[in-house]
Parts: C-alpha cells; structure tokens; sequence
C-alpha cells in the first residue's frame, strides 16, 4: 500500500527497515488484495471494510505492519527538520504534550524531544510486530487473546506520529509537496481506526481542530499522555 507515498519519499529516509509480509503466506494475500483495492480507486471508506471470509485478526495485522511502514517512512522523511532545537518536547501544539513510559528505562512518564519518543515509540512497535507470540506467522499458531488491545494501543501512538508531524511541520510537509500523500495515508488510518474502534476517541483530539483548539485553549490547559 505505497500509494500514498508516491515519489516524494525516499525509500533511504525509512527511520527504520520496511517490515515485509513473507510471500506465499496467507498474510501475504491478503495484504495484496488490500493493496488492490487500494489502488482501484475505491472509496477508503470501503476499502477498510473486512473483506468477506476473511479473520479480523489477519486483517488488522495487515493493517497495523502497512500502517507501520508508511507512518515510520513519513516520519523518516520528515526527520530532518524535527531537531533537538526545534522541537526539544513531544508534542501536539500547546496543549498536548506526549511523555514517554516503558517500564523499563523510563519507568515514569518522562519528557523527552521528539526525535528520541520517536525512535523509542518505532523500536518498541518494530519489537512487538516482529514477536512471533504477538504477530505470530507461522500457519496454525494463533493470535494471542490479547492481540487487539496490543493493536490499538500501537495504532494509538502511531496517531501521534501524525498530530506532531502535522501541527510542528506542516509547513516542510507543503515545501516537499508531501501535503497530498500524508493526508491520503492519514485518511486511510482514520476509516480503519474508525471502522474497527481501534482508538479512544479522546487520543484522537489533538487533530480535531488543531488550530482552534489551541487558540481558544492557549498553554495553560496543557494535556500529558502517557505510554501506559
Ligand atoms: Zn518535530
């Protein structure tokens, strides 16, 4: 599903390796079909919809790794211009600040630039995709009980690539001529999110109306979130 990529993006600014779909796998299908449709031009509204007989598992899966890939690739692009200096906490605008928690090294919710959440928030989704107990591959071996939670909360702070990249760099995002493609790749995000449930609507607010919200709300009613 590189459709929304097109050109402006360089497959050597991926912020991290394409996560790829062993072909001859049932996976593997079913993320061509996905492509397919994608491709056909058909509203991205039914374009997420379950296609008939097939897992909701297998397909959020599909979802979550292309999602994965594209996110991480218009990050990887826009990482240039996403400094210690200019963007020294991550954020969305004024009022939404993203703390970083693991419970491993950074067992409290800890401040941190946008770069360094970044590349914690990619390493931490690459190691869950890449468990086979999570993401299992191998034909027969189930999905873990717990599967979709995991999926929604990597869908989640995968939202919050897109409320930074937006509001911080929106202007680099225009001078690329990258404007049309994100919005294409967030679209397609937002109708399976929506589609499935995946996201608490309150994660979503940052982008409801960015501008405006800030405006009226200014820095005092600043929200944290944590990566718990
Ligand atoms: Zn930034």
């Amino acid at each position: 599903m590189a459709l929304c990529l097109g050109q402006v993006f360089s497959k050597d600014k991926t912020f991290r390796p394409k996560k790829r779909f062993e072909p001859g796998t049932q996976r593997f299908e079913l993320y061509k079909k996905a492509q397919a449709s994608l491709k056909s031009g058909l509203d991205l509204r039914k374009v997420v919809q379950l296609p008939e007989g097939e897992s909701l598992n297998d397909w959020i899966a599909v979802h979550v790794v292309d999602f994965f890939n594209r996110i991480n690739l218009i990050y990887g692009t826009m990482s240039e211009y996403c400094t210690e200096r200019t963007c020294p906490i991550m954020s969305g605008g004024l009022k939404y600040e993203y703390r970083w928690r693991d419970g491993d090294d950074y067992k409290k919710p800890t401040k941190l630039p946008a770069l360094k959440y970044m590349n914690l928030l990619m390493d931490w989704i690459e190691s869950l995709i890449n468990d086979e107990d999570i993401f299992p591959t191998r034909v027969g071996v189930p999905f873990p009980k717990n599967f979709q939670q995991v999926c929604k909360k990597i869908l989640s702070r995968l939202f919050r690539v897109f409320v930074h990249v937006y509001i911080h760099h929106f202007d680099s995002i225009c001078s690329m001529g990258a404007e049309a493609h994100i919005n294409t790749c967030y679209k397609h995000y937002y109708f399976f999110i929506s589609e499935f449930n995946l996201i608490d609507n309150s994660e979503l607010e940052p982008l409801v109306s960015p501008l405006t919200e800030s405006n009226k709300e200014g820095c005092c009613s600043k929200q944290t979130r944590d990566l718990s």
